[in-house]
């Protein structure tokens, strides 16, 4: 069995612990450790590699400057500390990331922008827009504005739902710990590392433990639920060693840590579940040209499209019809049918003067398409 490398993924996201990114004795950032990271980050671009980041740290460096040192803050005060925290701490990698030529993009997502299926169309074209022009997303939960029911509250999960939302490849857990072990480390000596976990079991569950004291939220249990997510996904997900100076470099050059193996039925399931499960809420027929284009897997573009019907919006499943009425496929819209009366039969180049904003230049993006 081959572990999956770094070197060959397409799209990596990383997620940074608060413990990594704040020196708790200065309540700043620490930066030598932060350029460090950039380093790795500009080295994986350098090959092609898309990265996202996920950054905690926040609250954690606002808490001092605003006297919020007891352990346990209130909601209010967490989002207190996040809104005054988080412009600092998308300073520090903007300048970082500078340093290699990158330009940071800041995104504050909540657990609703990556559950209702609209807003998560919004965010994944956001992100992948982003990565196209060469920017490094660094995102955050945005603390500030989430109430307790609808937040995360620990970046891992946040991390692989930002995995499943772009389709990567890899999601990277930076951590205090070189990976998952049988027991606690820090209280049972007989407790060992497990290099690769092939699937994802209750027993493999029982082994996240409770939370950890002090600022960070996560602990092993939050990303044993990040890796049921991402290996559902069909994307690899590694814990990994954090407090180090290179730490995707020591990855690469086989630094311990633990591969989570993605599910091979991960993507296949997204894939089912707009083929199978979603109710099409209108019907979109295609010309020749299209129906073939369909076949061999392309996107389907508003200039192959000669009628839209029914009343849908962004991110609702369609049924494609060829010309003669066959129904050739499924797909999630990525406009609503007001705007697609508008945009079918004109190229793609066309839509910003057809609706006033440049969108997607596909109807149904191949991701989004499966064919019957
Ligand atoms: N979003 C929080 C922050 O930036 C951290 C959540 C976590 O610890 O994972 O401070």
């Amino acid at each position: 069995m081959s572990l999956p490398s770094l070197a060959e993924a397409r799209r990596i996201v990383v997620k940074i612990g608060s413990a990594l990114v704040v020196d708790p004795a200065k309540a700043a950032p620490r930066m030598a450790w932060l350029e460090g990271m950039a380093e790795d980050i500009a080295a994986l671009r350098a090959r092609g590699t898309d990265v996202i980041v996920v950054s905690s740290g926040a609250i954690a460096l606002a808490r001092r400057s605003l006297k919020l040192t007891q352990k346990k803050l209130r909601l209010e005060e967490k989002q207190a500390a996040a809104a005054v925290g988080q412009i600092r701490l998308a300073q520090a990698w903007s300048e970082v990331l500078a340093q290699h030529h990158l330009t940071a993009a800041q995104l504050l997502l909540t657990l609703e922008d990556t559950e209702d299926r609209r807003r998560y169309l919004n965010a994944r074209a956001t992100l992948t827009t982003l990565t196209g022009l060469g920017c490094i997303p660094v995102i955050n939960e945005n603390d500030s504005v989430a109430t307790a029911e609808i937040r995360f509250g620990d970046n891992d999960r946040l991390a692989a739902r930002v995995a499943e939302m772009v389709q990567a490849d890899q999601l990277i857990l930076l951590s205090d710990i070189d990976g998952l072990y049988t027991g606690d480390p820090k209280r049972d000596p007989t407790a060992r590392h497990i290099p690769v976990v092939e699937s994802m079991t209750t027993e493999i569950d029982s082994m996240g433990g409770e939370p950890p004291p002090g600022y960070s939220s996560g602990g092993m249990r939050t990303k044993l639920v990040a890796a049921r997510i991402a290996t559902g996904a069909g994307c690899a997900m590694a814990i990994a060693l954090g407090h180090v100076e290179h730490p995707l470099r020591s990855l690469e050059r086989g630094a311990p840590c633990t591969w989570f193996l993605p599910n091979p039925e991960g993507r296949t399931a997204r894939k089912r579940w707009i083929g199978g499960s979603l109710q099409p809420a209108g019907i979109i027929v295609v010309d020749a040209g299209a129906a073939r284009a369909l076949t061999r897997g392309k996107s389907l573009l508003p200039a192959g499209v000669t009628s839209a019907e029914g009343s849908f919006e962004r991110g609702d499943a369609l049924e494609v019809r060829g010309p003669d009425g066959t129904v050739l496929a499924r797909g999630l819209s990525a406009y609503s049918s007001v705007e697609a009366v508008r945009i079918i039969g004109h190229q793609s180049s066309e839509i910003e003067a057809l609706l006033g904003w440049r969108g997607r230049d596909e109807l149904i993006h191949r991701d989004d398409l499966v064919l019957v």
